[in-house]
């Protein structure tokens, strides 16, 4: 692998004005990166990733490069990008096993913060404030650190080891980390502010099922892909399986299943190709895999037997979105063992119903200003809670910018 990275990093011509970096939402310094790596310099290579951005290592084995940073490369409009993702990974792969993280000692002046949540937008605050001398500890719902990163993102994609190895550099730096602790369940938002932390972070992510409100969804055989994918091994689907859904998260579930030992997988879309969300990537990988997929067909009933779909009929919405509503008369059943609901997903409730003054929009994410300061004074947010279902890199981003409100409120308060 490495042959062929050195021979792809001489492609990179040394934009003056490198479209790449502009391509990325984090601004990674890659044309300096790739420089570095040329003349022999892979661990100053590596600093700059990391330093630019924690989770450099994570980026480079998922980010949608292909509408990012490869995306924008100046060598595709003839030919083929620079393989930016492949040189991410081997740079920040080697910096991770040379770097050697430092305690650091929290500032007696700096006040003591509570990040909620440990996916991507989590992980990145906690490292931003741990370096500005702040006092961080991670509460996590979850028996292990990571939120989709660790739970969603099935292996194959991204190793849970590339995870481990995050978590612990982070954990040598100081962060204080409390698993299988929910806040809002029994700890609130109230308890955090009555013990000393004077400022917390929600990074929960949208983990709520969006249901496809049809009759049948209670059944034995029906999953929801978000639980689906915290685990697959444990799932027994059978040789026929229905997905319904076209975003990503349902072909992670496709590939999950026809990796666990399920042979024929379909993918059920309710309006035609422009239906697909999923990435034109993660659509190829999923036929490849052995997946098929059928369009226009709107889920009317699921059944011991499999799901009873009906030909959509689309039409546009108030806003001018395509809709699927089902042609009466043409319900057909499509025999299933197992089927998955892969429909999107939405934020929990259970802190903003367990603490006063945290204001939602109508969606039931959090309500924020530009910085992330939610309604309730030192509460702030960010991530998918705030944006909805969106990538590991705008989390990130969003953190950055909100470690930044962070600091500035919490030095405002001791004047
Ligand atoms: C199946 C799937 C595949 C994806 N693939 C990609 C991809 O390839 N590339 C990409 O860029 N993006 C991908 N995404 C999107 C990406 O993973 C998310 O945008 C990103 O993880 C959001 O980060 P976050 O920190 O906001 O939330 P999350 O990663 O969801 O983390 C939230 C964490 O908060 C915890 N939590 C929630 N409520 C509480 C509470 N009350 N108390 C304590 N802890 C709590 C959760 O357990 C979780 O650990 C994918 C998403 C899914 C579902
Ligand atoms: S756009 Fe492509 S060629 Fe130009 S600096 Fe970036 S990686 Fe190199």
């Amino acid at each position: 692998m490495s042959k062929h990275i050195i021979e792809d990093a001489k492609r990179c011509i040394q934009c003056k004005n490198p479209l790449c970096e502009k391509g990325c939402p984090a601004a990674t310094p890659i044309r300096e990166a790739i420089r570095l790596f040329l003349d022999n310099r892979l661990a100053e290579a590596g600093k700059l990733l990391f330093e630019n951005n924690p989770l450099s290592l994570i980026c480079g084995h998922i980010c949608p490069q292909e509408n990012q940073c490869e995306g924008h490369c100046v060598m595709g409009k003839n030919g083929s990008p620079v393989f930016i993702s492949a040189i991410e990974q081997y740079i920040s792969d080697f910096y991770l096993n040379v770097y050697e993280p430092k305690k650091m000692l929290k500032n007696k002046k700096r006040q003591n913060v509570a990040i909620i949540g440990s996916g991507p937008a989590g992980l990145t605050i906690a490292f931003l404030l741990l370096k500005k001398g702040y006092g961080v500890t991670i509460f996590e719902g979850k028996e292990l650190t990571g939120g989709i990163l660790r739970y969603g993102i099935p292996e194959f994609r991204l190793p849970k080891r590339v995870v481990d190895r995050i978590v612990d550099v982070l954990v040598k730096t100081g962060v204080k980390i409390r698993p299988n602790t929910t806040i809002g369940a029994n700890l609130t938002v109230d308890d955090l502010f009555r013990d000393g932390f004077e400022a917390v972070f929600m990074g929960t992510g949208v983990w709520r099922p969006q249901k496809l409100n049809i009759k049948g969804e209670s059944l034995g055989h029906v999953h929801f892909a978000i639980e689906y994918l915290k685990n697959p091994a444990v799932y027994n689907l059978g040789e026929r399986v229905i997905v319904i859904g076209a975003g990503n998260t349902a072909m992670d579930v496709t590939r999950s299943a026809l990796r666990h030992g399920s042979r024929d997988v379909t993918i059920f879309c309710n309006l035609d190709e422009s239906g697909i969300t999923a990435s034109e990537h993660e659509l190829k990988y999923a036929k490849i895999d052995g997946a098929r997929v059928e369009f226009c067909k709107t889920a009317v009933e699921i059944t011991d037997e499999g799901v009873n779909f009906a030909d959509s009929k689309i039409t546009a919405d108030k806003d001018g979105r395509k809709v699927a509503k089902p042609i009466k008369g043409t319900e057909k059943l499509y025999p299933a063992d197992s089927v998955i609901i892969a429909v999107s997903q939405g934020p929990q409730s259970v802190i903003v119903s367990s603490t006063k003054g945290i204001d939602v929009k109508q969606n039931g994410l959090v309500a924020v200003d530009e910085s992330g300061r939610s309604t309730r004074q030192g509460v702030f947010a960010g991530g998918d809670v705030v944006t909805g279902a969106k990538t590991v890199v705008e989390a990130i981003v969003a953190s950055r910018k909100v470690a930044e409100a962070i600091d500035e409120y919490l030095t405002s308060q001791i004047g």
